[in-house]
C-alpha cells in the first residue's frame, strides 16, 4: 500500500513517527500551516514557522524517504488576533515558494467577522497565485460552518475542483460533494471520524474527490490512521486499486493542480532512515 497523507502536522511529531510512517508505506505528506496551541504574539513567529515548513521539515522527512510539501496561511483561529493579522501581508512571498502546494488551512473556527475577512482575502490569494486551497471546517456547529464555507468559496470565484473542504463527517459530506469541491476526512483515534465510519462514507458516496488524512498534530492523534483506513477498506471488500486511488492518486491529483508537486523521490526505494544524505533541497 502506498500512502499520501494530504494533511498532517509533522512539526508536532517525532522521528519515531517518521520511521513508523515510512515503514507503513506513507511516502508523501502535505503539512498545512496551523495553530500551534500556544498563541503567537506577532508575525515574526509565523515567518519562522513558515520557513521551517519549507526548510527544516522537508529535510527531516527526506531522511526517512518521505516527501514533504506544505500549505501556507494564517489559520482561522489566529485570524481573530489583531497581533497576528499583519502576517496576511507576508503571505504572498511564501505562496511563490516551490514546496508550497496550496493556501491553507484557511476557513472558520468560530465564524467571526475577522475570520470572514481572512478567509476571503486568502481565497483571493489562492486565485491570484494560481494555487488550490485547503479549507478547515469548524469542529463545533459543523453543518452551519460547512454551509457558510461553501457560500464564501462560491463567492470567491475560485474553481470548486481547486478547493478541499476538510474535517467532514456524515452530516457535511453531502453538501460538499454537491458543491464540486474535494472532500477531506480526518481520521482520529477517539473522537470524530474513525476508519469504519470512513469506509461507510466511501461506500455511500463513492471514491471521487475523496481525501483521507490523519490530521495528526500535538493533540491525541495517530499518523497511521490512513493505513488503518486502507486496511478497513480492504476488509470491507474494496480492491487494492480502490485503496490506491483514495490513499494515493486522489491526493496526488488534488495537489498536482499547484503545478509544484514533486514526487520524484517518493517511494524510489526502501526508506533510507536517518543518516542518509538529503535528496532534495528546498526552493
Ligand atoms: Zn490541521
Amino acid at each position: 500500500m502506498r500512502i499520501f497523507d494530504p494533511h498532517i502536522h509533522m512539526t508536532s511529531r517525532t522521528t519515531d513517527d517518521y520511521a513508523r510512517m515510512a515503514a507503513a508505506g506513507i511516502r508523501s505528506v502535505v503539512e498545512p500551516a496551523f495553530w500551534l496551541g500556544q498563541p503567537r504574539t506577532g508575525p515574526g513567529s509565523f515567518t519562522d514557522y513558515f520557513d521551517s515548513l519549507i526548510g527544516w521539515e522537508p529535510y527531516r522527512a527526506a531522511q526517512f524517504g518521505v516527501v514533504h510539501h506544505a500549505t501556507i496561511a494564517l489559520n482561522p483561529k489566529e485570524a481573530n488576533d489583531p497581533r497576528c493579522r499583519p502576517v496576511l501581508d507576508l503571505l504572498p512571498r511564501y505562496l511563490d515558494k516551490g514546496r508550497v502546494v496550496a493556501v491553507g488551512e484557511i476557513g472558520y473556527d468560530s465564524m467571526t467577522p475577522e475570520e470572514d475577512d481572512a478567509f476571503e482575502r486568502q481565497l483571493a490569494l489562492a486565485v491570484e497565485h494560481d494555487l488550490p486551497a485547503l479549507v478547515h471546517t469548524p469542529h463545533r456547529d459543523k453543518a452551519r460552518g460547512a454551509r457558510r464555507t461553501l457560500e464564501v468559496v462560491a463567492a470567491s470565484g475560485i474553481a470548486p475542483e481547486r478547493v478541499a473542504v476538510d474535517h467532514l463527517n456524515e452530516v457535511t459530506v453531502g453538501m460538499v460533494r454537491e458543491s464540486g469541491c474535494w472532500m477531506g476526512f480526518s481520521i482520529y483515534p477517539e473522537t470524530k471520524m474513525s476508519p469504519p465510519r470512513m469506509v461507510e462514507i466511501l461506500r455511500q458516496y463513492g471514491l471521487d474527490r475523496m481525501l483521507v488524512n490523519s490530521a495528526a498534530d500535538w493533540g491525541v492523534s495517530d499518523p497511521l490512521l490512513t493505513l488503518e483506513t486502507g486496511k478497513a477498506m480492504l476488509a470491507a471488500g474494496f480492491t487494492d486499486d480502490d485503496v490506491d486511488r483514495v490513499l494515493w492518486r486522489n491526493p496526488v491529483e488534488f495537489y498536482s493542480q499547484s503545478g509544484r508537486l514533486d514526487l520524484t523521490d517518493a517511494g524510489a526505494g526502501e526508506p533510507t532512515f536517518a543518516g542518509s544524505s538529503v535528496k532534495r533541497g528546498g526552493s
